[in-house]
């Protein structure tokens, strides 16, 4: 079956196996109790040695399968050898069951660029806040976000011993998303979910403007985009920079895969091309539903001062 399907789908069946391999590094770090901890720009933006590995076992596995695919990771890494035993060439074959949409089914590997966020959340990873952590595979074609797996690598952590610990969700526009229960708010309920520790004065006035009923503070954009399409949260509102192309490339195209939306903040398409600038200067607004509500509630004056 996998020598016929076409290299989307089989991108995607890979990137699964491989981000289950990069939960177990992530967890195995964590049980050596020596994180490696080391600040990027600041004492908000950390490198564990999760994030080292696993960005390493993600890129040279997909590398490995697919050479000539483009691969953008988060940490910057010195080239060095990889060791074979962080290395996953297996793929998940009940991913290569679903049709690939005709409009993908012709892409050639050169043409796919794949956003890695090895470790998002990493603040919550070091502060034991293990459930907002999550592995991120974002696949890009022509500049958009068509396909995506987020890992949870402790999701049911607190769930007690017989529960699976862990979970991998997949998506592809055309096809949906799946690895979870599609759940909504219950329509009228504005629930935010937002940034806990890059908060500014910014952040704080585009959610008062949303007149949410509750605003939930997690860390990671994988963990809140998981919050919109399980129904906890209606929007992610984040009128800030700081997010990158490989935070919100996974998110967004599992989003979209059941009929959500992702942009900046004035309601803006990202870019994935592998040109493109990193940041996502213009910040992030997100919904499951509703998506035009939540766009025509950010302020003017919060859109003046983010420039995409
Ligand atoms: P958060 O919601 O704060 O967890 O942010 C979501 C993602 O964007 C995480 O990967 C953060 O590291 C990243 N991020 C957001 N704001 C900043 C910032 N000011 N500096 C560095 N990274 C940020
Ligand atoms: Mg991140
Ligand atoms: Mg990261």
């Amino acid at each position: 079956m996998s020598s016929t399907s076409n290299v989307l789908m089989r991108l995607v069946a890979s990137s699964y196996a491989v981000a289950e391999k990069a939960a177990t590094i992530t967890r195995n770090v964590m049980s050596s109790g020596d994180l490696g901890i080391v600040e990027k720009t600041g004492a908000n933006d950390l490198q564990t040695a999760a994030d080292r590995l696993v960005q390493k076992s993600i890129c040279t596995s997909l590398a490995r399968t697919f050479p000539q695919i483009t691969l953008i990771g988060e940490e910057d890494l010195p080239t060095e050898e990889v060791e074979e035993a962080l290395i996953e060439t297996a793929q998940y074959d009940e991913i290569l069951k679903y049709t690939c949409p005709q409009q993908y089914s012709h892409i050639k590997e050169e043409e796919l660029v794949v956003w890695v966020d090895p470790l998002d959340g990493t603040k919550e990873y070091t502060e034991g806040l293990l459930d907002h952590v999550t592995i991120l595979i974002g696949i890009a074609y022509k500049g958009k976000a068509i396909a995506g797996v987020i890992n949870q690598p402790y999701y049911n952590y607190q769930a007690g011993d017989k529960a699976v610990l862990g979970r991998t969700i997949w998506g592809v526009l055309g096809v949906g998303a799946f690895g979870f229960e599609l759940k909504e708010v219950p329509a009228g309920t504005h629930i935010v979910t937002t940034t806990r520790s890059h908060s500014s004065k910014l952040v704080n006035d585009c959610i008062a403007a949303v007149n949410p009923g509750k605003v939930i503070r997690v860390g990671g954009a994988g963990n809140k985009i998981i919050q919109l399409i399980e129904g906890q949260a209606s929007a992610y509102v984040f009128a800030s920079p700081g997010c990158k192309k490989w935070d919100t490339c996974a998110p967004e195209a599992i989003l979209h895969a059941v009929g959500g939306k992702l942009t900046d903040i004035h309601g803006n398409a990202f870019e994935y091309h592998k040109d493109v600038k990193h940041m996502n200067s213009a910040g992030v607004l997100a919904a499951l539903r509703n998506f035009d509500y939540y766009s025509s509630r950010v302020p003017d004056s919060v859109k003046q001062a983010l420039v995409p």
